[in-house]
């Protein structure tokens, strides 16, 4: 193939690994470059709702994800102190989607298996250690400079898709802002492989509470056995050896769930959290995916699905202007499309749940709580309410943008 005969995709994290089975998929030849020696494993997105479940059949891999994974049917909306306000029963979206249930599994096992199907595929490479530095465009094509073990290195295509993460440097080479802001407070994942279902636990739940509110859920873990993370805010005084203190982190186990025995405390990690969104996801020949182009907290787990659906989205457009079946501006619509529901659904929805779990006010919180426990006392509040947070209102409103 000629140089420019080719699309890169800069990050191999689980977003840069749809866009690359997708275009392998599709019949474009791409190089990927990646920062890191391998995909990174950190306790991050483990959530994978309905939509993300169905775009993946396309590619064949939605039978391997739900062989590792573990279905949701329900989910719990909790209050630490009165216990449990709503069980929500995603089986109400039979009509909605062939998946009615969220799947846990963790985000470096996604990337894998999505990099393991490449294999099926030939007419592409894959550059580890290859941290890309800043990308220029002309008519014709890109050119993306990388930092490589064998020094600095350029690369040419004839589009790039940046889904190197928060702190893009394809985005910094776009003319685009990323808007927004940062949350004062810090999130911390603890993993324990303590079993939390015995006590009555959903897989997944949200637990409010105006001091310490906390988030819970059950991921296969290294071993397919079963691992537990729980995620609590941390106040922004405190340093980092004080919020990493074995005995700290055992008193806010202990005072979310007391138990005789000490907590065995696997991992124990600090994520700063943000809400933003990119001002435009196409400059030209250059576009962003996935965490470069929004980030938002992770509660209600969209972050990395909202990611997938940019790459589907992006990529079929893509291979229309690639083969020559439609107009270059059919690329504008992308930006169109998902910028608009990450305003409009990724970050609305979080922030709200954000501030639903932390709500101070006694009278307000009452009140959230009577409405949960109304949506779920009656079976069409309650689809309604499910085809939101589940995704599938965010990709009919996409759908629908022209
Ligand atoms: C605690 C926590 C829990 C979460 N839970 C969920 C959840 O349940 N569900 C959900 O949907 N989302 C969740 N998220 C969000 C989710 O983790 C992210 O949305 C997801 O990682 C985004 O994937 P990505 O591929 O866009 O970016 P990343 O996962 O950040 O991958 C970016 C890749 O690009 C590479 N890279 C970076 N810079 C460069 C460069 N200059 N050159 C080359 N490569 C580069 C990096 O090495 C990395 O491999 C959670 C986030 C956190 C912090």
């Amino acid at each position: 193939m000629s140089d420019n005969d080719q699309v890169i995709v800069v990050g191999g994290g689980p977003v840069g690994y749809t866009a690359a089975l997708n275009l392998a998929h599709y019949g474009i030849p791409f190089t990927m470059l990646e920062a890191g020696p391998g995909i990174f494993e950190d306790p991050r997105a483990g959530t994978i709702h309905p939509p993300t479940l169905e775009m993946f059949q396309r590619l064949d891999v939605t039978e391997t994800f739900l062989k590792r994974g573990y279905v949701v049917p329900n989910y719990h909306y909790r209050d630490r102190k009165k216990g449990l306000i709503a069980s929500f029963d995603l089986a109400l979206l039979a009509d909605d989607t062939a998946f009615p249930f969220r799947l846990m599994l963790e985000q470096h096992k996604v990337a894998h298996i999505l990099h393991d199907k490449l294999a099926d595929f030939t007419d592409f490479q894959i550059l580890r250690q290859h941290a890309v530095t800043g990308v220029r465009q002309d008519d014709d094509g890109v050119v993306v400079k990388a930092d490589t073990p064998d020094g600095p290195k350029t690369f040419s295509a004839r589009y790039v898709i940046g889904c190197d993460g928060g702190r893009s440097q394809v985005r910094k080479s776009m003319d685009v802002d990323f808007e927004g802001f940062t949350f004062e407070e810090r999130f911390l994942v603890v993993t324990t492989p303590y079993d939390f279902g015995e006590h009555g636990y959903a897989l997944t739940n949200y637990i409010a509470d105006p001091e310490e509110w906390c988030a819970l859920f059950k991921v296969p873990g290294q071993d397919d056995e079963g691992i537990w993370r729980v995620v609590f805010p941390i106040d922004p005084g405190l340093s980092e050896d004080e919020i990493f203190d074995s005995a700290d982190i055992e008193r806010r186990l202990q005072g979310f769930h007391p138990k005789d025995e000490p907590y065995d405390v696997v991992h124990r990690n600090l994520y700063e959290v943000h809400q933003r969104v990119a001002s435009c996801y196409r400059d030209g020949r250059m576009f962003v995916a996935g965490d470069a182009a929004h980030i938002n907290n992770p509660l209600g787990g969209m972050g990395m699905n909202f990611g997938f659906h940019d790459a589907f989205s992006l990529t079929e457009k893509l291979t229309k202007v690639w083969h020559e079946w439609a107009e270059d501006s059919l690329l504008d619509l992308y930006d169109r499309q998902r910028r608009t529901v990450a305003s409009e659904y990724l970050q609305r929805q979080t922030i709200e749940n954000k501030k639903n779990l932390e709500n101070q006010d006694p009278a307000s919180r009452e009140r959230f709580h009577d409405e949960l426990r109304g949506i779920v006392a009656d079976k069409v509040k309650q689809r309604a309410y499910l085809r939101r947070v589940a995704m599938i209102e965010g990709i009919e409103r996409a759908a629908s943008i022209t």
